[in-house]
């Protein structure tokens, strides 16, 4: 039999949508929890493998639905083997980049939300494809179940896993695209990553960075899950930050840190500040005390990170000296303050790096 033109993609169904589908191919209700169990817990790969499903819906799965894993177009490990960065090229041609690091106990995959990206970060290489179109919930949480099955060493996945595993322990939405101007598609992702009867990751594991939209910052205060909310500022004043972040001219740092008041207040979380450190951009001591007096007072953490330089772009990293005397200030100041380390630099691993450069190339980089 031959498969239908548009079979059900198993991965964008929600628990309600996939008990629709079951539904209608004439199936209890019961087994549409045991099929999200094989999709997110058991991650299989094949309805052939679902073996607690009859016969009967396990030809329909194969007949009319689709698992969709994601195809490695490239990948990259660094030179310490702790990063490793992979190109997806999804259904329609789109290219996504995810990276998993594996550093300090944890492996944090870094997942991108859209191709491409609308904000226009003059820093970001990223920005310089505009933006293609935002991911579905499934191509969002496939990202993260492909480093799952790296790091699970399943050889039959009917058997019941034993001995050593390791798992994702963090997930960050800092890859390609702006998460929240893809808001919906995003949450069903989440709910799916946080389910206990779905993937089952800590919703405190969980980080979403977004470009600093006020709307969805609000309606992400509002959510029942307590995943994390970092901000890209990476300036103090809206004269500076304009140039950078263009999206700075709608929403206006003054609004900006209000909403983020707000987020604090009715969560009680602490949210985290990005600041891209930008030689003789960014960096002086001067802007390191105005950030200070902006922050005052908010429930918040400031997490200083290299400038990865991109190709055909003016900016570079700041000078090692200038970032000390700038976490130095912020410190002295009572913020708290982190110097991220640059992992993975060199693989491209910064926002679309990989995809600038496999793009730009005639043949793609095969799988190490
Ligand atoms: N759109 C979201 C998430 C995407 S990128 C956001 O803006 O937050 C995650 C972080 O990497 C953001 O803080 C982004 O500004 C930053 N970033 C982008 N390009 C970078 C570069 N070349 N070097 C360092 N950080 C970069």
């Amino acid at each position: 039999m031959t498969k239908p033109e548009h079979p059900v993609r198993l991965y964008d169904l929600d628990p309600d949508a996939l008990r629709d589908q079951v539904a209608a191919w004439g199936q209890p209700a019961y087994r549409a929890g045991q099929l999200y169990q094989w999709l997110y817990q058991r991650l299989a790969i094949d309805p052939a493998e679902m073996s607690s499903l009859p016969a009967q819906l396990r030809a329909l799965l194969a007949e009319e639905a689709q698992i969709e894993l994601l195809a490695p177009a490239a990948e990259n490990v660094s030179r310490d083997g702790h990063t490793t960065k992979t190109l997806f090229r999804l259904h329609d041609g789109q290219l996504i980049e995810t990276v998993l690091m594996r550093y300090d106990r944890r492996n944090t995959v870094c997942i991108s939300s859209q191709a491409g990206c609308a904000m226009g970060c003059t820093f970001c290489a990223t920005a310089q494809m505009g933006l293609q179109r935002n991911l579905t919930p499934g191509e969002i949480v496939a990202q993260v179940l492909y480093f799952e099955r790296w790091l699970r060493p399943i050889t039959d996945p009917r058997s019941p896993v034993t001995g050593h595993r390791s798992r994702i322990t963090n997930v960050v939405v800092m890859g390609m695209g702006e998460p929240l101007a893809n808001y919906a598609n995003l949450w069903q992702a989440l709910r799916t990553l946080t389910d206990p009867a779905g993937f089952a990751l800590g919703a405190r594991k969980i980080t979403v960075s977004t470009v600093g939209l006020i709307p969805g910052i609000d309606r992400f205060a509002e959510e029942d899950l307590q995943i994390n909310l970092a901000v890209s500022l990476h300036a103090p004043n809206d004269a500076l930050r304009a140039t950078l972040v263009p999206i700075d001219r709608r929403y206006p740092i003054a609004d900006l840190l209000a909403a983020c008041r707000r987020y604090v207040a009715r969560t009680h979380r602490r949210i985290s500040f990005e600041y891209a450190m930008m030689a003789g951009i960014n960096d002086s001591p001067g802007l390191a005390e105005e950030l200070a007096a902006r922050l005052q007072g908010l429930l918040c953490h400031v997490n200083l990170i290299p400038l990865n330089p991109v190709a055909g772009s003016p900016f570079q990293p700041s000078r090692r000296e200038d970032v000390d005397a700038f976490v130095a200030i912020l410190e002295s100041r009572g913020i708290p303050t982190t110097l991220r380390v640059r992992r993975g630099i060199d693989i491209d691993a910064g926002c679309g790096q990989l995809r600038a450069r496999v793009a730009q190339s005639t043949s793609i980089p095969l799988l190490s």
